[in-house]
């Protein structure tokens, strides 16, 4: 999400007559973007904001900007008089604070007409920044903003907002913009992204399915000169049959589902409100799989959450040994402000023990991950090549499996590649082209 956002923030200070510089420190204007979704996110984004002080100092003709979840759709004057070397604040998706600062500070040469125009004229339209024009093959586009689900754990609500979905004329001008830009994946983005469109009163005129995010992707499906698409995350609850139904039908959707359980003991899922058993999600999975053979399917876990004791969960090891899924990315549980967690459970499990359950879940993974793919030497997958990397050529398979693979022939950047895979391991795989696929 804040990839993306950075993306458009990064093409309207383009409009703007501003270029990018390699570093910070060469900058007039610096803006941050930040994550507060675990303390460790947050503290990052605090050293980072520190350092800039001294820049700050140096020049301060500089324009400081912080930008995201640490400002939230609230904000308060409280920031302000913490980091006094800050210009200006925005919260998460959207830059128009930033541009009307640097509108009235540095565009005063501007004639104002003009910028309106431009700025119109941009207006619900992803235009990447130049140094990503014909180079990025996988962008993201946001389509629900905030969330109203409420997760014991979760800062995010507070930050991002309630629930938002955008209408889908947005959606297309900005996939269209980018894949005008050479994009060729568009991966659609949200808190829980299966609940796209059950907002908003009329989420697509004639609709197909009942579920608004169904004709999204029949719509992008039928784009031209788009080749993948994806969506994450999604929430158990939420993942319909008509959804998993799309998947296995549309050509250009991938059979890749990330769906988080979060835990694999209800006690300690009813006390995170996630709305679901640990059976209700081994169903899921089944018909995941009874619907998309040979797809992939990816989870969140947290570690650690207040009360959870060895044997809760031992129970969501258990859970995942038996599921067997292709990517867990697993947290240590971090109380956050104004969480109900935070303000009525004890983080009573310690932070040694935390780290001995995330490592516990990490090698578990490893050997699963590991064996999952082994089966795939001797296979061909196709790989959408993103780009090069040490002198391979590295993309995804549609179960968004990383794949690399030599040829110094060929420019294979945004181009589908046949592989045949030759080697495996739980973290990415390689091969060799088998035939072009004409991609
Ligand atoms: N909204 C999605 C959901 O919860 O189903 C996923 C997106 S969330 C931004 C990414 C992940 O961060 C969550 O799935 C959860 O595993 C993790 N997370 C959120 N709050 C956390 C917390 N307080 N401590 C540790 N991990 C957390």
């Amino acid at each position: 999400m804040n990839v993306a956002d950075s993306q458009r923030l990064e093409s309207a200070f383009e409009k703007l007559g501003l270029e990018s510089t390699a570093r910070a420190a060469d900058a007039d204007v610096i803006v941050l973007n930040t994550c507060v979704v675990r303390q460790s996110a947050e503290d990052k984004a605090y050293s980072y904001l520190h350092s800039l002080r001294p820049l700050k100092a140096n020049r301060p003709e500089i324009v400081i900007g912080l930008m995201g979840c640490l400002v939230g759709v609230k904000s308060n004057g409280r920031l302000g008089e913490r980091f006094p070397w800050v210009d200006v604040f925005a919260p998460p998706s959207d830059p128009t604070p930033m541009v009307e600062f640097l509108r009235q500070r540095a565009g005063l040469a501007l004639d104002q007409s003009e910028v309106a125009e431009r700025f119109a004229a941009q207006d619900n339209e992803i235009v990447l920044p130049l140094h990503q024009r014909g180079q990025l093959v996988a962008a993201h586009v946001p389509v629900v903003l905030g969330c109203s689900h409420a997760c014991t754990f979760c800062i995010i609500p507070f930050r991002r907002g309630v629930e938002r979905s955008r209408n889908v004329d947005e959606i297309m001008t900005e996939a269209r913009s980018l894949v005008s830009q050479g994009v060729k994946e568009i991966t659609l983005l949200g808190q829980i992204v299966d609940r796209y469109g059950y907002d908003l009163q009329s989420p697509i005129s004639n609709p197909q399915s009942p579920t608004p995010l169904v004709d999204v992707l029949r719509l992008l499906n039928d784009m031209e000169g788009l080749e993948r698409i994806r969506f994450l995350t999604s929430h158990p609850n939420w993942m319909t049959d008509d959804l998993l139904d799309a998947v296995a039908e549309l050509p250009k959707v991938c059979e890749h589902i990330e769906v988080p359980v979060q835990a694999g003991h209800d006690e300690v899922l009813a006390r995170m409100k996630r709305g679901y058993t640990a059976d209700d999600y081994r169903r899921l999975v089944e018909r995941i799989r009874r619907k998309l053979p040979g797809g992939s399917i990816a989870t969140d876990i947290i570690v650690g959450f207040p009360g959870e004791t060895e044997a809760q969960f031992q129970a969501t090891y258990d859970l995942l040994a038996e599921l067997k899924l292709d990517v867990a990315h697993t947290a240590k549980y971090s109380p956050r402000p104004q969480t109900v967690a935070q303000r009525t459970m004890p983080d009573d499990v310690p932070p040694e023990e935390k780290e001995r359950r995330r490592k516990a879940i990490e090698d578990l993974q490893e050997r699963v991950v590991g064996e999952i793919n082994a089966r795939l030497i001797g296979q061909t997958v196709e790989v959408l090549v993103e780009g090069e990397h040490k002198g391979k050529w590295r993309g995804r398979t549609r179960t968004n499996k990383l794949v690399f693979f030599e040829d110094a022939l060929t420019d294979w950047r945004g181009k589908r590649a046949n592989v045949a895979i030759t080697w495996t391991g739980p973290w990415s795989m390689q091969g060799v082209v088998a035939t072009d696929s004409g991609g």
